[in-house]
């Protein structure tokens, strides 16, 4: 057993050593290689210590996005000759521009290490057999994901997306026993076997462990629990990450739910306040925005880039899996968060009041009409189908908003169907000033 192999079992305070020489390699590089960099630390030469550096500007999605059109494909931050690049992966583009990552044969042998870390936790390993069910065109999802399920030592059937009556066939042929997809896809495949396979249920496929990612959801009890009585399978986070960064670098095990971060002797974890990027420590009761920097990369290495995610941290001593990582929720998208008197606000939470309300559809849009601060929460619910308000709706809503969440909100009710029903990700706030 390896370092490399094992080392999110190695507590991180062991692992300084090997962190600090690290950084110093990975700082190297960047300050030579990457113009992008050089030109964001205005020529001064990064801090020599691990721990000095909230010294340098953070970095973002939005320089990324600026760098690839100014410096096609890969962007000035491409810190290696194009020949070392082995793996292209582009981002859909579907919700605006599609972004080209770069991976070398040493970035990709460590992205398989660490998401096979990820997804041995949700309980993949040797002697099982896993069916990949995620789309394989181009994005980091498919083949890279892929790899990662293969590093575990399991058997792994690529299949993709599509074809869910000869997916059926082929887990009932072959003794598949987990499946790899998103959480929505359970209920996809429950249609096609309610349809086309009228003697079986769900459960007859056998199927033990569903390793999902992508999507919010999976922490909902509810979900969990239907998945558990109607497949007979356990539902695991297997797969969170951020593209640019890792694709795979945290899941759940089978003793708890939070997330175990299992990158540090590759990754250097940092937690900022959303608002002014002031540095949070990384401890039990800690919420900041999550931002990386990469201590082993070759072509596209990333230094205090701020991921937009917001996280909350659990724990930090070792879990009983043996997995000495922090460990975490995803609390929401900072571009989400809404400060109201003070107050960190996300969708999810109020959500979770507004699915308390039988009357509702459970859609609503927090729509903000002027700049912060803002001291009342603006919150448009939606009447389910066949549902009357009775006129004190909104007052209650308001009163069930305040008491839980402790925010003042001013609460429209408006008619079912008023939102248009879609897949995949609904931006929940909206904010309708110039
Ligand atoms: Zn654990």
């Amino acid at each position: 057993m390896t370092l490399i192999d094992q080392g999110h079992r190695v507590p991180v305070a062991d692992l300084a050593g090997h962190r600090q020489a690290a950084w110093e390699r990975q700082s190297a590089h960047v300050a030579a290689n990457s113009a992008f960099y050089r030109t964001l630390w205005d020529g001064t030469a990064p801090p020599r210590r691990l721990e000095d550096l909230p010294e340098l500007p953070f970095s973002d999605k939005a320089g990324l996005r600026l760098s690839q059109p100014a410096h096609p494909p890969f962007g000035d931050y491409l810190a290696a000759p194009p020949e070392r690049v082995s793996r292209l992966h582009r981002t859909s583009g579907t919700t605006g521009q599609a972004m080209n990552l770069a991976l070398s044969r040493r970035d990709c042998e460590i992205t398989e290490i660490v998401g096979a870390r990820a997804q041995a936790l949700a309980g993949l390993g040797p002697g099982m057999m896993v069916v990949h069910c995620l789309n394989y065109q181009m994005w980091m999802g498919g083949l890279t994901d892929h790899m990662t399920l293969e590093r575990t030592g399991a058997t792994v059937v690529p299949f993709g997306v599509g074809s869910t009556e000869l997916l059926v066939r082929t887990i009932l042929e072959t003794g598949i026993s987990a499946i790899s997809c998103t959480p929505s896809y359970p209920t996809v495949l429950e249609r096609v076997i309610a349809e086309k396979f009228p003697d079986l249920s769900p459960a007859d496929l056998g199927l033990r462990l569903g390793l999902f990612g992508g999507e919010p959801g999976l922490d909902d009890p509810a979900y969990r629990q239907r998945i558990r009585e109607t497949w007979g399978m356990e539902p695991r986070n297997s797969n969170y990450g951020v593209s640019d960064v890792f694709c795979n670098f945290a899941s759940q095990c089978e003793h708890e739910t939070d997330l175990h971060f299992v990158a540090h002797d590759v990754l250097h974890v940092e937690l900022i306040d959303p608002e002014n990027g002031t540095p949070k420590p990384l401890e039990a009761g800690a919420e900041g925005e999550l931002v990386l920097t990469h201590l082993d990369r070759e072509c596209q290495p990333l230094v205090r880039f701020r991921t937009g995610d917001i996280i909350a941290v659990q724990a930090t001593e070792p879990c009983a899996c043996g997995c000495a990582g922090f460990r975490f929720r995803v609390v929401g998208r900072s571009d989400d968060m809404i400060v109201v008197r003070g107050l960190n606000m996300f969708p999810t939470m109020v959500a979770a009041v507004v699915n308390g309300f039988p009357e509702l559809s459970g859609d609503y849009r927090i729509v903000l009409d002027a700049p912060p601060p803002h001291h009342v929460m603006p919150v448009h619910a939606e009447l389910a189908k066949g549902r009357i308000d009775d006129g004190t709706l909104a007052q209650r809503l308001e009163a069930a908003l305040k008491a839980k969440l402790g925010a003042t909100a001013r609460v429209t009710i408006v008619p079912a169907g008023t939102f248009p029903a879609t897949e995949g990700k609904t931006r929940r706030v909206l904010r309708t000033y110039a």
